[in-house]
């Protein structure tokens, strides 16, 4: 195992987190996170407050964002680590990857009105930290306090995902240029919780040898968002295409999130942490 508690995968107010930089760098210390990092989607605007925070409370960390990109019909998260966060080219590229953003949640919102969900739009944006970033996640909690759904995890289910009346196809970053942006910002592009992404297995490898092409490093192996048995798989999967693995709770808010900062098993010990590839780049 790789003893380190290392949290290389959290969101703040700054995108669909609820909890400013500050207050989770507190939450992650008093977690016995040592290294972390706040990645915002598609925005970089809180890592100056985050990298403060952390060093107040005796953490080391790393810069990190998480980017939406648009990949074989799929939206796949890369996440990047370590990056400088003045890069002129990546705070152009993040700009461009969140300007479709409130198009996209005025036509979630004209759908959800089409099954009789009014106001959306409003409602959504009243959750959002930062107006040139409305998430689902911001429609899902209105629709949580609106009462029409239960939890978070019922809204996605029955409004936003594909097919739902709330979902609007959206093109994002492509992989390549997400990769490119981060590389070149000095970082390491990773691939966020791949499980997730439900692809078969000739499309997962297409986007692992691509992404490995564009200049990618690193896998997310132990997630929030994957199980025990994924993590074995993953951590194979690391080997296989020889990517450092990283590790990260994905923590969005006490009341959603199952997974706490820094409340995950190590990474398997057979694996080279992102952490020791990018050790010139922990603040
Ligand atoms: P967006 O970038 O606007 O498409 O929103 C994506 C965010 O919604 C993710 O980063 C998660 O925080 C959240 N999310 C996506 N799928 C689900 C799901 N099935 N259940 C709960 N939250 C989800
Ligand atoms: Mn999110
Ligand atoms: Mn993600
Ligand atoms: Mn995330």
């Amino acid at each position: 195992m790789s003893i380190l508690n290392a949290d290389l995968h959290s969101h703040s107010l700054v995108s669909d987190g609820t909890l400013t930089p500050e207050a989770l760098a507190a939450r992650a210390a008093a977690n016995g996170v040592e290294l972390w990092s706040l990645t915002d989607h598609d925005e970089i605007g809180g890592q100056r407050r985050a990298m403060e925070a952390a060093r107040a409370h005796g953490m080391k960390y790393l810069t990190g964002t998480e980017i939406s990109v648009s990949f074989a019909g799929r939206t796949v998260h890369i996440v990047g680590l370590g990056f400088d966060p003045d890069d002129a080219e990546m705070l152009r590229g993040l700009v461009a990857v969140r300007g479709g953003r409130d198009a996209r949640a005025r036509e979630m919102a004209a759908g959800l009105a089409k099954v009789g969900i009014k106001g959306a739009y409003e409602g959504a944006t009243k959750y959002a930290g930062n107006p040139e970033l409305v998430s689902r996640t911001h429609f899902a909690r209105f629709l949580v306090e609106s009462g029409v759904c239960k939890d978070t995890y019922e809204v996605f289910d029955r409004f936003l995902t594909e097919g739902k009346p709330g979902y609007v196809e959206h093109k994002w970053a492509s992989l390549g240029d997400a990769v490119r942006w981060i590389t070149r910002a000095g970082g390491m592009a990773v691939i966020a919780h791949p499980a997730r992404y439900r692809f078969t297995p000739n499309e997962e490898y297409a986007l692992f040898i691509e992404f490995k092409t564009h200049g990618g490093r690193g896998v997310e192996v132990v997630t929030g968002s994957h199980t025990t048995a994924e993590y074995v798989q993953y951590a194979a999967t690391a080997r296989e295409f020889g990517l450092a693995a990283s590790r990260g709770s994905d923590f969005h808010s006490p009341e959603e999130s199952h997974t706490d900062l820094g409340a995950l098993p190590y990474l398997p010990g057979e694996l080279t942490p992102v952490w020791e590839v990018l050790a010139d780049r922990i603040q």
